[in-house]
């Protein structure tokens, strides 16, 4: 088994470790980035419904078992940038208040041990990397911002501007959805994003969504000082005689055992996976796994209590690219509810495979053609808290097991009722597709999208597993940057703040190296890069 060496070794290519990986790649220092996925393929079945969420083409086939040890399959799938690969690209800041302590129906969200702040400049940077469309002043909960969007909205088709007017009519305040994408549309020969009605949960096949891949990992290969190894999962991170450092990264590359080692070790391979690397890295220095002294490593494990809500519209809903329209007016409360409500949003147009992945019941063929012809598709998002007892573990074989119970469903219940009060009104019926239901024994576990929360920052090592930098408080060399390190998860989707935190983090880590580059960096060499499997 041979050791190669690297100044700064970063596990995972997602919205963490992609994003750390393109800041810290002008800086001319060594970096490895170890990835356990490939590259996603480029094919038509990008695109395929009926591929992507019947046959789970994109899946991966691993079992991980449940607080009963039941076995189930986790929505996962591991490529070079991550479940960057299929998310939305709804692209949001936490609002200010998320970063303090807030009263829940289901108890308290802890506070952050920064403050939005210390962020702002980060989510800004991270806004102009990622592409971010949107519209600065229409969200009534937004937060201060240091200037505008980076880039003007995605525009509203036209059913989805009728359905923003009669939300204004019922006396809302609909906003521009901040979306990531390559897109422009004074001038639609410029982007990549031809406007599709396969944004949310596909692969996008002409690399018009702005992911971790495509915005960061592509262009920080075309330096020379950075390399990427797929195929190649972390199995377990060896420590020196005085446990203070990792000195190895121990891999399993297509069924071989190899070991990298590296002045820094960022580990980012999502809030499940990054808290079962650490547990499975126990040792005699270490014995309830790495950077576990506290023992808070697989605990508070979140994920947003979300449901989809397919609204069957009296007239046709022909639009394509339908994320564009938000609703925050009861993230805060309502006028029956001083305490939080949460996030309602648009998801991408259903068709009849993805109703028939997540409604069964809508067998007939016809029938379902008609429902996704008339269907305006929300998606609601509510506040999951962080309790102990959530948590993720390895058992002696390293296979994973997740602990779930829902601590905090009032808010969501409210909030689908609102929801469905306004249907009538914004001239729609409601359905509440099976899969997606709000009644906590029917929430998936598999549902794993918005994980987050198992390996916390904070100021006390006594609760927390990493400090302010997201470095572990127990090893001098370790950091964490994927979604595991939030405290608390809001009720607005997480990437953007994993990829702002990972800005930061590089600026930190830039600073230890004596390696300090500009915010803009060096321009990046021109040409293609052959993306091929390692
Ligand atoms: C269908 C879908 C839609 C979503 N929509 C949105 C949205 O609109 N907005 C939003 O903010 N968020 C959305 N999300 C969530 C968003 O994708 C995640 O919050 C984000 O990708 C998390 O970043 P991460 O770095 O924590 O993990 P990931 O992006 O998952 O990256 C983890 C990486 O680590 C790799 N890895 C895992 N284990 C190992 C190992 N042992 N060794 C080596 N590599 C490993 C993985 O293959 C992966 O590349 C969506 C997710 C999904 C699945
Ligand atoms: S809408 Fe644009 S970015 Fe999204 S999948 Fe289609 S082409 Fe790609």
């Amino acid at each position: 088994m041979t050791t190669e060496h690297y100044d700064v070794i970063i596990i995972g290519t997602g919205a963490g470790g992609g994003t750390l990986a393109h800041k810290l790649a002008p800086s001319g220092k060594r970096i490895l980035l170890l990835e356990r996925g490939g590259y996603l393929p480029r094919e038509p079945e990008n695109w395929d419904s009926r591929e992507v969420f019947r046959k789970d083409r994109y899946l991966s086939d691993e079992v991980w078992y449940d607080k009963d040890g039941e076995a189930f399959k986790p929505h996962q799938q591991y490529f070079v940038g991550g479940n960057t690969k299929f998310y939305g690209a709804v692209l949001f800041r936490l609002r200010e208040r998320d970063f303090g302590e807030i009263q829940h129906y289901g108890g308290l969200s802890p506070a952050w041990p920064i403050s939005y702040p210390d962020l702002e400049p980060y989510y800004t940077e991270a806004e102009k990397l990622y592409l971010v469309h949107g519209r600065a002043g229409e969200d009534p909960t937004e937060p201060p911002r240091s200037g505008p969007f980076p880039y003007p909205p995605v525009s509203h088709e036209p059913r989805i501007q009728q359905l923003s007017d009669d939300f204004e009519k019922t006396g809302h305040r609909p906003f521009h959805l901040p979306v990531g994408v390559d897109l422009n549309e004074s001038d639609p020969e410029v982007g990549r994003c031809v406007r599709c009605d396969r944004f949310d949960g596909f692969p996008c096949l002409t690399d018009g969504k702005a992911d971790a891949h495509v915005r960061c990992v592509r262009p920080a290969l075309k330096r020379d000082n950075v390399t990427l190894v797929t195929h190649a999962k972390a199995e377990g991170l060896v420590t020196d005689s005085s446990g203070h450092s990792i000195t190895e990264v121990v891999v399993d590359r297509r069924g071989a055992r190899e070991a990298y080692s590296g002045n820094i070790v960022v580990v980012s391979c999502g809030a499940v996976n990054s808290a079962a690397l650490l547990l499975k890295s126990a040792s005699d220095q270490h014995p309830n796994g790495l950077a576990n002294a506290s023992d808070v490593v697989g605990r508070h494990y979140m994920a947003h209590i979300n449901s989809g809500v397919i609204a069957i519209s009296q007239t046709p809903n022909p639009t394509k690219f339908q994320k564009t329209l938000g609703i925050n007016d009861y993230y805060w409360g309502a006028a029956d509810s001083g305490l939080p409500l949460g996030h309602i949003q648009m998801l991408a147009k259903s068709d009849r495979n993805i109703l028939r992945g997540g409604a069964p019941w809508f067998a007939p063929g016809l029938a379902l053609d008609y429902v996704a012809k008339h269907a305006i598709d929300f998606w609601i998002t509510t506040e999951d808290l962080p309790h102990p007892a959530n948590r993720v573990t390895v058992d002696r074989q390293g296979r994973i097991h997740l602990a779930k119970t829902y601590h905090n469903l009032e808010p969501h219940r409210r909030l689908l009722a609102k929801l469905k009060e306004l249907m009538g009104p914004l001239g729609c019926h409601d359905t509440a597709i099976p899969g997606w239901s709000i009644l906590d024994q029917r929430i998936p576990l598999a549902g794993v999208a918005h994980q987050s929360g198992t390996v916390r920052f904070g100021d006390n090592p006594k609760t927390s597993a990493l400090d302010i930098n997201c470095r572990a408080h127990d090893l001098d060399n370790l950091y964490v940057v994927d979604t595991s390190f939030f405290p608390s998860s809001s009720a607005v989707n997480p990437a953007l703040t994993a990829m702002a935190n990972a800005l930061r983090v590089a600026d930190h880590l830039l600073e230890r190296l004596g390696a300090r580059v500009t915010t803009a960096g060096k321009p990046e060499p021109a040409g293609q890069l052959q993306e091929v499997d390692s």
